[in-house]
């Protein structure tokens, strides 16, 4: 027991997963033996099924992985691999992949990462989406999801299954093309969750407060989820819709579904019975104890499909160490801190789209915004084109740029009209570089 008594319910869901012993809390070291037992199940699987890691893991014998310092010896995957040749990572015959994702990169080649799942593999991420969307909604919850669903197996989809297993009404809707029409939807269907990506809910947030601040919601939880969360934004949502917001860490590779926050919301605790995660060091590659910031890197503990091993995801943060008050037993990862390919040099210092959005989401009237680096004549302007409920004036601008420069980052602003800022395929946001 903890000292509250009390237990986090993902921590049941595990222990069941695990198959460990009746008692009271999940026992931490029973889980890192089913980890460490899965990775060596996993190289063992993906070496007699994929040509690729049978060449990858060629110095890797899986019965020599025994403890965490042998762990450190499997060599890394990342998004080149998918990239260059997705199809030599699949262990299982072609008609037995379910659904195969495409996710749009940012590289200049054209090429796309292909991600493929067996039914398998869609009913762990189903799996997870019920329990984990059980602790954020209830029975009879009518929930929003802003996420594509329209194709079987999609997020939405998988969504709309985990909802349904506790009878949780899901609204499919996709990404938000028209916010109006929404806002609508959020009163009149009286909505009392949302599932949606980070900016989109965060407009809805402020256009519900600019149009109809007396209008009360039905609004009880609001999951965001698929991109950087700034503490500002979701102060936001919170105010507009007078709910809990909580925050999921996932992406497509690792079956979508990565670590949920629980009410206390001091990071992602961590799917740990189809995840093993490490923090590395992303320049000498060393795995860093708990507590330090470096690059995630994740094994699938559970996947058929396309098993991946000690992939890089380019994400920044860290173990917390201390603790959370909900009473968990599972790692907890801390919100994170950037991408490392988001990480643009910029007047002698390094600037990302979530410093940006740290600041710049204060702003009552700013709905989006969109920021692009340029280059002339040998020094660097960023401009940021920004987005108010009506036309903006020009003390909007006025504004945004003094927040900016208190936090020391150098701008220019323009109005961006009325377009809406599209969402890439997979959600994700970043400054646009057009510098040479
Ligand atoms: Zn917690």
């Amino acid at each position: 027991m903890t000292d509250q008594g009390k237990r986090y319910p993902l921590d049941r869901w595990i222990k069941a997963k695990i198959g460990d012993f009746p008692g009271e809390d999940l026992n931490v070291s029973r889980l890192r033996e089913y980890q460490i037992g899965k990775i060596r199940d996993t190289i063992f699987y993906a070496k007699a099924n994929s040509g690729f890691y049978r060449e990858l893991l060629q110095q890797v014998h899986a019965d020599e992985i025994r403890d965490w310092s042998d762990l450190s010896r499997i060599p890394f995957t990342g998004g080149e691999d998918i990239l260059d040749h997705p199809q030599r990572l699949v262990c299982v015959n072609q008609n037995q992949i379910h659904r195969i994702v495409t996710l749009n990169t940012s590289g200049t080649t054209g090429q796309n990462k292909r991600i493929f799942f067996t039914e398998e593999d869609q009913e762990l991420t189903a799996d997870y989406f019920h329990h984990g969307m059980e602790t954020i909604v209830g029975p009879g919850d009518r929930v929003l999801i802003l996420m594509p669903g329209a194709r079987p197996g999609s997020v939405g989809d998988l969504l709309l299954t985990g909802l349904s297993r506790f009878h949780c009404r899901g609204i499919p809707y996709g990404f938000v093309d028209d916010y109006d029409r929404v806002l609508q939807l959020i009163f009149e269907q009286k909505i009392t969750g949302i599932v949606g990506i980070p900016t989109q809910v965060y407009q809805l947030a402020r256009l519900k407060e600019y149009r109809y601040p007396d209008r009360k919601t039905a609004m009880k939880s609001i999951l965001l989820s698929a991109d950087y969360s700034a503490p500002s934004l979701v102060k936001a949502i919170k105010n507009a819709f007078h709910c809990a917001v909580f925050d999921h860490y996932g992406m497509t590779e690792m079956g979508l579904g990565g670590g949920l926050e629980c009410d206390v919301c001091r990071g992602y605790h961590l799917r740990e019975a189809d995840l093993y995660f490490e923090i590395i060091d992303p320049e000498t590659k060393e795995v860093l104890p708990d507590g330090c910031v470096g690059e995630i890197v994740f094994t699938t503990l559970t996947r058929k499909g396309m098993p991946l091993i000690r992939y890089r995801t380019g994400d920044l943060s860290r173990f917390l160490d201390q603790p959370c008050t909900c009473g968990t037993r599972l790692k907890t990862l801390q919100k994170i801190s950037g991408r490392l390919s988001q990480r643009q040099p910029f007047h002698h210092q390094v600037l990302t789209i979530n410093m940006l959005d740290d600041v710049l989401f204060n702003y009552p009237r700013l709905l989006d915004y969109e920021a692009v680096l340029t280059e002339e004549g040998q020094k660097d302007f960023l401009t940021i084109s920004a987005q108010f409920p009506d036309q903006g004036r020009e003390e909007d601008l006025d504004y945004l740029h003094s927040m900016l420069m208190d936090a020391k980052i150098f701008a220019q602003f323009t109005f961006a009209g009325q377009k809406v800022f599209s969402a890439n395929a997979n959600g994700k946001r970043k400054i646009r570089d057009l510098r040479g």
